[in-house]
């Protein structure tokens, strides 16, 4: 199938090809007709697929015509649950509708509102928001969304995981009945499956890429590490100067900021990106990233989701997520629209019970690495005194769908943060190499031990049994918004002038 044989405007075509694109990936070629068609559509997609391109082109083909006066209503909106996506969604609509005259805006917090709000007093055809500063704005009286044509929400998943399904769901109730609705989402839980019933109408249902086969596109290989030797084994694989762009996941902001430490500390440039940085330094992060000015981005799965970077060569698990699904997202970074890529995950002894129910994900052994400088010599899991229990499965992922609601600027990770705390200095925690004094076992050259990853056949001990989850933490609201603050604050102090005074 081609573009043409969508029939799109001469302008769409003219833009995609302008971006090299050849053609329709798997998703634009299912869900563009339906769409441009006028039905709603249910899209099992992540990002990665050009997901984006599947809503933007038909949003934008069936606008065009009928707009461009300054006061007109906004007529398509596009709900997505981070700041980073928002943009990249915005970019876009700027790529694909550049040569159509039709006005688009994004909105999201983390930021002042007052650029936003008068951008969208320009008049906006088309808004990309997420949905907490959405509501903020509507409730100001900024936003009208009651003409609104083209409802896309996208990534229903990760709005769920990221506790934002009931601004989302405030969304839906400023909307009108009749319209048409795109819903995007990597998986289908229960509660995106209820919600799709009552908001979607006779839907078209296009699905790519089932989680577990965008793996096999990707090589990937497992170092088998002690929790102290992976800032070493980081920079060993790093040596490599092939991998020219790579992504380091942890699993906590603490964990980010610590990598970036040690590698800057070893002279490889890095940088972190994650819902505790600010939104400038965000965007520096990323663009000094994609530029190729920093080799090195480290992320949280949050902060990392819908990072596009072309020829990404390579993701790294400095720490396994506890949640198997993440490590297929992640890993997904790598493998960009048909590109196979490197991932590398570093496994220690307490994460080997993740490594198994990833394994079960995703229905194959990861080719294990057994010769490199820092081999595992820990065979036994850290006290339980200094770290916390595994809880079961069904409650890991419980926990990735929290009731509660964090804010956008810092969303609460869908993982227990299993692996933020601190260990123990890893006592003899000496390389091998080092132990036999020097000169150290020659490292393998990092280029040349690209080739030689076998599959382990040792029997994989398990960690300490299952215990129960420990106290949550409260959810700490960290917004931009300023009204609960500013309201509580001015109530106590309300509060302190109104007490009566005594006679006398
Ligand atoms: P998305 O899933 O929308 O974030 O898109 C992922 C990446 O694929 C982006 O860099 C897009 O520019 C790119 N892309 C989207 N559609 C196509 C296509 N038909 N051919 C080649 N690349 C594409």
């Amino acid at each position: 199938m081609t573009f043409q044989d969508l029939q799109l405007l001469p302008q769409l075509l003219r833009a995609v090809e302008d971006l090299g694109y050849e053609a329709p990936s798997p998703i634009q070629a299912q869900a563009i007709p339906p769409a441009l068609a006028g039905r709603d559509l249910v899209g099992c997609a992540q990002t990665g697929t050009g997901k984006t391109a599947a809503f933007a082109i038909p949003i934008l083909q069936r606008l065009n015509g009928q707009v461009g006066k300054t006061h007109t209503p906004i007529r398509a909106l596009v709900l997505t649950p981070t700041r980073e996506l928002a943009l990249q969604i915005k970019e876009s609509f700027d790529q694909y509708g550049k040569y159509l005259p039709i006005r688009h805006t994004v909105i999201f917090g983390g930021v002042g509102q007052g650029p936003q709000v008068e951008a969208l007093q320009k008049g906006v055809d088309v808004l990309v928001a997420t949905p907490g500063r959405l509501n903020d704005l509507c409730n100001q009286g900024f936003i009208d969304l009651t003409h609104i044509e083209t409802f896309v929400l996208d990534e229903a998943d990760r709005m769920l995981d990221m506790g934002f399904i009931h601004d989302v769901k405030k969304v839906i109730a400023r909307l009108p009945k009749k319209r048409q609705t795109l819903l995007f989402s990597a998986t289908m839980p229960q509660e995106i499956a209820d919600l799709s019933k009552t908001i979607l109408v006779k839907p078209a249902r296009v699905e790519v890429t089932p989680q577990s086969s965008t793996v096999e596109a990707i090589e990937q290989r497992l170092y088998k590490v002690d929790k102290g030797n992976k800032k070493l084994l980081l920079q060993f694989v790093l040596a490599d100067k092939s991998l020219d762009s790579v992504l380091v996941f942890t699993n906590t902001k603490h964990g980010a900021d610590r990598v970036v430490k040690d590698l800057t500390r070893a002279g490889i440039p890095a940088m972190a990106i994650h819902g505790n940085k600010g939104q400038t330094a965000r965007i520096r992060a990323l663009d000094s990233f994609k530029s190729g000015e920093i080799r090195v981005l480290v992320a949280t799965d949050i902060a990392a989701r819908g990072i596009d970077v072309a020829e990404l060569a390579c993701v790294v698990n400095y720490e396994l997520p506890n949640v198997p699904e993440t490590y297929v997202h992640r890993i997904g970074r790598t493998g960009r629209a048909g590109r196979g890529g490197l991932a590398v995950s570093f496994c220690n002894y307490d994460e080997l019970a993740y490594l198994k129910d990833i394994e079960k994900l995703i229905k194959k052994k990861v080719p294990v690495v057994e010769d490199h400088p820092w081999p595992m010599e820990i065979f036994e899991a850290t006290p339980k005194a200094q770290r916390p229990p595994r809880p079961p499965r069904a409650e890991r992922q419980q926990a990735a769908q929290p009731k509660t609601k964090p804010a956008e600027k810092a969303p609460k990770q869908p993982q227990k943060p299993v692996l933020a705390v601190e260990q123990p200095p890893v006592q003899p925690k000496m390389p091998k190499a080092a132990a036999r004094r020097d000169p150290p076992r020659p490292a393998p050259q990092a280029g040349t031990e690209k080739s030689i990853p076998r599959t382990e056949t040792k029997p994989i001990p398990l960690p300490a049994p299952v215990l129960p989850d420990p106290p949550k933490s409260p959810v700490r609201r960290i917004s931009s918004d300023p009204p609960r603050v500013g309201r509580l604050m001015a109530f106590a102090d309300g509060r302190k002038h109104r007490k009566p005074r005594r006679k006398g």
